[in-house]
Formats: C-alpha cells, structure tokens, sequence
C-alpha cells in the first residue's frame, strides 16, 4: 500500500491542508487568544458569525467540544435532551451530555436520522417532581449515520417554533451544514435561523487542518468561551489554525458540489453490485448495506485496504464512503471497481 496512492474514502476528515491554507497559516498574525489578542482568530470568528446569522461565534479545536459545550450551555444538571438514536453526540462522544452536562439523552429511533416535531413533541416533559424535565432538543445536519441527510428547512422550523413555545432550547450539531445548504440551495444563515446554538466543522469537506466553531447569541458565546477554557480550549497563538480555517470557510463551500456529485456517482454504481443496498442520500457521505452479498463489512474493508482503498465498515451490515476534496471522479470510479471485485470474488 505505501508506494500506490491511497483512495481514502473513511471521511471528509482526511482532507490535507490546500497550498493557500499553508500559505495563510505561514503569514498568519498571531496573538494571545485568551486574552482575546490573536487577530485571525478574532476575525475567522467574526466572520463565522456573519455566515450562519449569529451575534457571535468561537473558533474550537473539535466539533465534539462544540457540542459538549453547546448542550452545556442549554441545559441545566438533572434534565434530558432528545435527539435521534443515532447521532454523534450520543454515539461517539464518550457520553459527554452525562459527563459534563450532567443530562441523560433521550433518543428517538427514525430511518433516516431525521426527527420532526411529531416526534419530539410527546416527549417533551415540564418540571414535576417525578420525571427529568426536557433541557435541551439536539438535531444532526446533516445526519451522518442516516446516509447524510439533510433536514427539510420546514421541518427545523417546525421542531424549533415549537420548542420555543415550550421554552425548550434547540442546539444544531451542523457538522456538516455547509453539505445540507449545497444540497438544499439554502443558506446556512437561513437554515441556523431559529437555532439557538449551532456547531460546524471545519475540518471536514471545507478542508481546514483542524478546527470548529459554536455560534449563538452574545450572552451564550461569552459563557461559551469560559466552558472552553474549562474543557481545555484555550488555544493561544491559534491564528495560525484560524488562518487556515478562514481559507476553508471562504473557499470550502465552493467544492462541495463536486464532492456530492462524486457521492451521487459512487451511490449509482454501488447499487449495480448485487445484493448492496445503498441508503438513499443527498450529500458526501454514502451508506450501503452489504448483508444479502453475504460478506462481512469487516472483512471487505480490509481486503480493501490491501488494494489501496480504504472505506469504513459501520456494523455487521452496513460501510460508509464519504467523498471529498482529495477524492478524483476517477478515484471514485476505481474505488467501486475494486469494491465490486471483493464483493464479487
Ligand atoms: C465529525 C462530527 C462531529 C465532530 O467531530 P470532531 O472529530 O470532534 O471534530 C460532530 N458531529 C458530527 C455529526 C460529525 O460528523
């Protein structure tokens, strides 16, 4: 494997910094960040906050601080927050809504990772001295698990007028919003409206080294950056990862509809191979179920591996392949081809 290109396709995480984010990073000025003095930092900031409509944002090392940090700053100790069954935050992120927040998650299972506020409205509950009042509602945008699905915007909105009436706070885990406003022709200003708190990253198909931002009201981001310190994100010097950051949130968007349409292709020729299922999707990240070709995801990603492409198996069932910026259509073309030769073989 080591002198052949590799054909990444575990995530958009893997993505390398571009000539111009290494660039920026070396002629980054740089100032003490919590003193609130590192002026690339201030401005990646500022600017984050003027593209998802918020009074505020902090620059993050991680989208798991972020939403540690988001549903810290909604909840209170003793309360739960709903999400679907299969988010980030509740499976991959070390139960940090317990550890930190001291809530309890209450899942709801859906196909598609999608919630709507049918589903979430029964399960809302007040203060009595018998149950754990709702703190907080979390939604995954896209929904990575359920084949990166994007949440209608009238659905959002739905789940987000009707929490507010009930004082139920919304936090927006958008990891991958920037994927959801590509597909949908939507701004990410006008699909973070009516959310109180929203996360994105950018290190994944926006294509920065590291990093993530949290946006919100003033009030919130000021708490927000007092529970980064807390969690260990004081980041000093940080302008030269928020130059980069600042590359990726100015020209990473631009790439993405490459990015889906490599997704849309590799989605069309997977369901060529006999017995794949392949979830139905929209955006970067492809789910397939490989059970009725009676091979072992495990097993097929490792003999992927030894021919040069790598790709996730999820469960007994099911693999993942996620397009991005460092993936060719051609790439895309051999890793099928080399997928259908394992299956079939
Ligand atoms: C990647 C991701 C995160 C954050 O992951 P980090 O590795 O902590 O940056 C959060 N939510 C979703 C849905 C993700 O895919």
């Amino acid at each position: 494997m080591n002198h052949r290109t590799v054909i990444d396709l575990r995530s958009d995480t893997v993505t390398k910094p571009t000539l111009a984010m290494r660039q920026a990073m070396f002629d980054a000025e740089v100032g003490d960040d919590v003193y609130g003095e590192d002026p690339t930092v201030n401005r990646l900031e500022a600017r984050a906050a003027e593209i998802v409509g918020k009074e505020a944002a902090l620059f993050l090392p991680t989208g798991t601080m972020g939403n540690t940090i988001g549903i810290k700053l909604l909840t209170e100790h003793g309360q739960e927050v709903i999400a679907d069954s299969r988010v980030h935050i509740v499976d991959w992120e070390l139960s940090m809504t317990a550890w930190f927040s001291g809530c309890q998650m209450r899942t709801v299972e859906t196909t598609d990772g999608i919630l709507t506020w049918d589903r979430i409205r029964g399960l809302i509950k007040p203060v009595t001295f018998n149950a754990a009042p709702t703190g907080a509602i979390t939604i995954e945008n896209t929904h990575n698990l359920g084949g990166g699905r994007v949440y209608p915007q009238e659905v959002i909105d739905e789940i987000c007028d009707g929490a507010h009436e009930r004082d139920v706070p919304v936090h927006m885990d958008g990891a991958r919003v920037f994927n959801a406003a590509t597909a949908s022709g939507r701004s990410v200003r006008e699909i973070a409206a009516k959310v109180d708190t929203i996360t994105f990253c950018l290190s994944k198909g926006l294509g920065a080294p590291m990093g993530s931002i949290i946006a919100g009201s003033r009030p919130l981001m000021d708490r927000a950056r007092l529970l980064r310190k807390r969690l260990g994100g004081g980041m000093r010097q940080a302008g030269v990862l928020a130059a980069a950051g600042l590359v990726a949130l100015e020209h990473g968007p631009a790439q993405l509809p490459n990015d889906h349409a490599n997704a849309r292709f590799i989605a069309t020729r997977l369901a060529e191979i006999e017995g794949v299922i392949v979830f139905p999707g929209e955006t970067n990240i492809v789910i397939f179920d490989i059970a009725a070709t009676g091979r072992i995801p495990r097993e097929v990603s490792a003999q992927l591996r030894e021919r040069g492409v790598l790709m996730s198996a999820f469960s007994d069932r099911l693999m993942r392949a996620v397009t991005h910026r460092d993936v060719t259509r051609e790439q895309c073309e051999t890793a099928i081809g080399e997928l259908a030769d394992v299956i079939g073989g």
